[in-house]
């Protein structure tokens, strides 16, 4: 069986970010659909599952606030961060509200990225899957997973099992 990566969709005006940010998540087990307006994010969602959507708050067209409750009210289980510059974190923060999982400032550091990103996959799996998080914590018993590669494989196995 092919290994199931995570389906990641990336919503951002900056075709540079976009570029670089596809590169280093590819070689991370991530399947990235990127694409730069929030109408566009919405279109790739009924296209093909998504477990988390990164999202630019300021975007020609419709802005990350908008796409954030389209894609959430088409997509039960789809988890959302938000991507915000400066300037602009009180409006990620009404974002959370809205029902995004969280926010992160830009530049971001890959590290944070990455760990909110396994967060909010994991999140997802627990909804979808039904699992409490004390129950999700056991099953990714944190010593037998150590390093966050690691957590992210068991926590795609789980997503696996239906
Ligand atoms: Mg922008």
């Amino acid at each position: 069986m092919a290994k199931k990566k995570i389906n990641l969709l990336i919503v951002d005006d900056e075709e540079q970010f976009l570029k670089s940010m596809t590169k280093r998540l590819e070689v991370r087990d991530f399947n990235v659909i990127a694409v730069d307006r929030g109408e566009k994010a919405i279109e790739a969602a009924r296209e093909r599952p998504i477990d988390v959507a990164l999202v630019d708050l300021k975007m020609p067209g419709i802005n990350g606030e908008q796409t954030l409750e389209a894609l959430k009210k088409e997509h039960q289980w789809m988890e959302v961060v938000i991507l915000t510059g400066h300037g602009s974190v009180d409006s990620a923060i009404e974002c959370t509200k809205s029902g995004a999982y969280s926010y992160l400032q830009k530049p971001c550091e890959w590290e944070r990225l990455l760990s909110v990103l396994t967060e909010a996959y994991k999140k997802k799996v627990m909804n979808r899957l039904n699992i409490k998080e004390k129950r999700m914590n056991e099953l990714l018993d944190m010593s037998t997973y150590s390093s966050p590669q690691a957590i992210l494989e068991k926590i795609r196995e789980l997503d696996r099992e239906d």
